[in-house]
């Protein structure tokens, strides 16, 4: 992706993610991959909802920074999953309101609750709690690279997809599934025969 474009579209999305209140203050960090070893990061310690284009950082798949600015302390874990994942265009890690409610109980969010849960998010892993920036925390993440979601405890929730609008969504689904379980907490997942003839007609 153009990295112009790719700076004015990571802006946008942390812009709607604020506007959404999956995001608060300075909290969390978002990425977009611009080449096969280059990604595009937040800042360190600003609000997400004044962030500009110009304001991202480019950084390698090392975590190495490659342009001016502090990149986020997250760095770490982007880049264990696009080094995972070579289809993986994007990265949201942000602390939604009823992902963290789980988070902090240790509960973790049942995605098969209802079909959309499951087109979207699929198994939702949940990583133990690490401080965060640390390198456990990155390499307890880059061991979930398979998961589009995932919960990390007492923290936050990350997403990753082929573009910002997948992780994105992904990211809406996910705090829409942990509220709708902390609202109907007898409710139960749809039974595994189901879970498959909903991914069959995919
Ligand atoms: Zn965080």
């Amino acid at each position: 992706m153009n990295e112009l474009y790719a700076r004015e579209m990571l802006a946008e999305t942390c812009r709607r993610l604020y506007d959404r209140r999956l995001t608060v203050s300075a909290g969390g960090n978002m990425s977009v991959r611009v080449g096969e070893d280059r990604f595009l990061i937040t800042p360190s310690g600003r609000n997400k909802g004044l962030l500009d284009p110009g304001d991202m950082i480019l950084m390698n798949l090392k975590g190495k920074a490659l342009s001016g600015g502090k990149p986020s302390v997250e760095r770490g874990f982007h880049a264990a999953l696009y080094a995972a994942n070579p289809g993986t265009g994007a990265v949201i890690h942000c602390h939604p309101l009823h992902c963290v409610t789980l988070a902090v109980k240790g509960e973790a969010v049942k995605s098969a609750l209802t079909p959309e849960g499951v087109l979207l998010l699929g198994e939702v892993p949940m990583v133990g709690y690490f401080a965060p920036g640390s390198r456990e925390l990155a390499e307890a993440v880059g061991a979930r690279a398979g998961s589009r979601a995932m919960i990390l405890e007492r923290h936050g929730a990350i997403t990753q997809g082929a573009d910002l609008e997948e992780a994105y969504n992904r990211m809406e689904e996910l705090e829409f599934q942990a509220a709708l379980q902390l609202a109907a907490p007898d409710a139960e997942e749809l039974p595994p025969a189901e879970i498959k003839k909903i991914l069959r007609g995919k």
